[in-house]
């Protein structure tokens, strides 16, 4: 590791101090952790555990318990049981709407605490987590609270020429698919768990959840809190383990009905192969490599510390990342220069330092993955204006990195590295961005900056996204849908979209010749 560079980064004290935690929090963390299955906290059937650990530090925090495909089994079967006795999927849309607003209540009472508990299992800045993680969570189940008496079907004027002198009057409704199987990454967990669980609730599924591997704890409370609301027993499952083992048996088990992912595309593509066994209804929400595009009228101290953000937020561990930053040549040293004291400047600390301004990455394999791209990159040629290096500290930290010098070729140009690093780029020519901007495997989200709204509006329909933000990045909304083109994956997350697809439609044809 170069010190020399390392050392010019502000910090404090690298490790949180656990010892001044919230007494609700240091006693969740300090008891055994068990998994949800049918309305009870049950050991895994196998009676092992598994490390969590606190990325500040590498110290262990807490010990889940290791499902694997028998607690998938249990889990599925209770979900199921659930499912058919239909004191949730019959009941009234309004008693339903209750029950996910208390749960909102309690996470709204809760708040601090859940905020304190990611900030310590995923890395993140309290701060971030209190007012975006679950902050945005809280909207979320608000949101989708609302959906159960708004699920209306159609009439639907039928034709009716196929059997002659015979009339028909016809409807359609709208169903819940059944069981569900949640499968989440690390980087927003309690959001994540939302985005999947609040939508396939208010329509009425039944769910087993299984949040990734390096962040169990806020999903263990989501499910301590939906007995406290008084969700019916198995109507949320939530099974801790490790992805090949219980995510690979949630994703191909017959009993599941709709299988709903966020994570790397590569694993996208097992659970797409998974599903096929039984065709259940898949949503993957996956990478990106996402381009913040500075046009030449841009109004540039909006859009410096915009893409600074776009990339720097969460460690750069977000789907939606600013990765590629492409700049209108004119400005390109301006905007390079900025965002690069930006990254010099940013204080390293861990979650429970409200003044760190960038964190540890999640786990050590993640810290490993980014200095590899860092190494690629370099070795490859690009240059860093600012950063380059992993710390040799134990937490896993990785300085905030711009690199320039930058070519089409490079992995760090082409494949999501989901850490704090961004490739910098000149274009002249504004009629060529686009394609620039979309030569990609990904598409799911873009941002524009630039104060000419008609230039901006031609632009936006010529990005593959899913998203494109205009003179912001990474702001999102529970009622604005949000997934990818391409490989950024299939389906759509939030809005009404994402509770569509945990329902059936269902045409019901009646002969009313008379
Ligand atoms: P990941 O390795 O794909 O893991 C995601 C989840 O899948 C984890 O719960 C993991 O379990 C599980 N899993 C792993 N192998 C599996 C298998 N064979 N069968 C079933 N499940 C399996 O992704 P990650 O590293 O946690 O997260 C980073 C990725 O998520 C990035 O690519 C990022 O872009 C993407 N992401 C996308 C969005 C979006 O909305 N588009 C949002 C956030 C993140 P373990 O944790 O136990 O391995
Ligand atoms: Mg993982």
């Amino acid at each position: 590791m170069n010190t020399a560079v390392a050392a010019q980064l502000p910090r404090g004290a690298l490790a949180n101090d656990l010892s001044a935690i919230m007494p609700a929090n240091a006693a969740f963390l300090a008891k055994p952790h068990k998994l949800l299955i049918d309305g009870a906290w049950v050991a895994a059937a196998s009676g092992k555990t598994f490390d969590v650990r606190d990325p500040s530090s590498d110290n262990v925090i807490a010990h889940c318990s290791l499902g694997d495909a028998a607690d998938v089994d249990l889990a599925v079967a209770a979900a199921r049981r659930a499912f058919e006795a239909g004191d949730w999927a019959q009941m009234k849309p309004v008693d339903r709407e209750r029950v996910l607003h208390r749960l909102a209540d309690l996470i709204e009472k809760h708040a601090d605490e859940l905020a304190e508990l990611e900030a310590i299992d995923n890395g993140k800045s309290v701060v971030m987590a209190r007012h975006v993680d679950i902050k945005a969570a809280l909207e979320v189940w608000r949101y989708m609270a609302g959906w159960p008496t708004k699920l209306e079907g159609k009439t639907l004027p039928l034709s009716g020429t196929l059997v002659p002198g015979q009339q028909y009057a016809a409807f359609s409704t709208r169903e819940p698919i059944g069981v569900v199987g949640a499968i989440i990454a690390w980087n927003f967990p309690f959001l994540l768990a939302t985005w999947k669980c609040a939508p396939a609730l208010a329509a009425g599924c039944t769910v087993v959840l299984k949040p990734a591997e390096e962040t169990p704890l806020t999903a263990l409370r989501l499910g301590e809190l939906a007995l406290e609301a008084g969700f019916p027993k198995g109507v949320l499952n939530v099974v801790t383990g490790m992805g090949p083992t219980a995510g690979a048996a949630l994703s191909a088990h017959a009993g599941v009905d709709k299988i709903t992912f966020t994570g790397s595309t590569e694993v996208g593509r097992l659970i797409v192969q998974a599903a096929a066994g039984n065709m259940k209804k898949v949503t993957v929400e996956l990478g990106g490599k996402s381009p913040t595009i500075i046009l030449p009228d841009a109004d540039l101290d909006v859009a410096i510390p915009g893409a600074a953000s776009a990339i720097f937020f969460n460690q750069g561990q977000v789907c939606s990342a600013g990765s590629r930053l492409y700049v209108a040549a004119k400005h390109f040293d301006q905007v390079v220069g900025g965002i690069a004291d930006q990254a010099k400047s940013m204080k390293l600390g861990p979650g429970l330092d409200p003044t760190a301004q960038i964190g540890p990455l999640v786990s050590s394999i993640q810290r490993e993955r980014v200095t590899r791209y860092l190494k690629d990159g370099a070795a490859a040629g690009a240059s860093a204006a600012a950063g380059g290096q992993a710390l040799s500290s134990p937490g896993y930290y990785v300085e905030p990195t711009v690199f320039v010098n930058v070519n089409d070729e490079m992995s760090v140009v082409r494949e999501e590295i989901f850490g704090p690093v961004v490739v910098a780029q000149p274009f002249d020519d504004v009629a060529d961005i686009a394609r620039i901007a979309n030569d990609t495997i990904y598409g799911l989200a873009a941002s524009i900056w630039g104060r000419d709204i008609g230039k901006v509006l031609r632009l936006a329909p010529k990005l593959r996204a899913g998203t494109v933000w205009v003179n912001c990045h990474n702001v999102l909304d529970a009622t604005m849908p949000f997934g990818g083109y391409k490989q950024s994956g299939w389906g759509r997350e939030l809005g009404g979209e994402a509770v569509y697809s945990y329902l059936e439609s269902k045409s019901v044809c009646i002969n009313i010749t008379g």
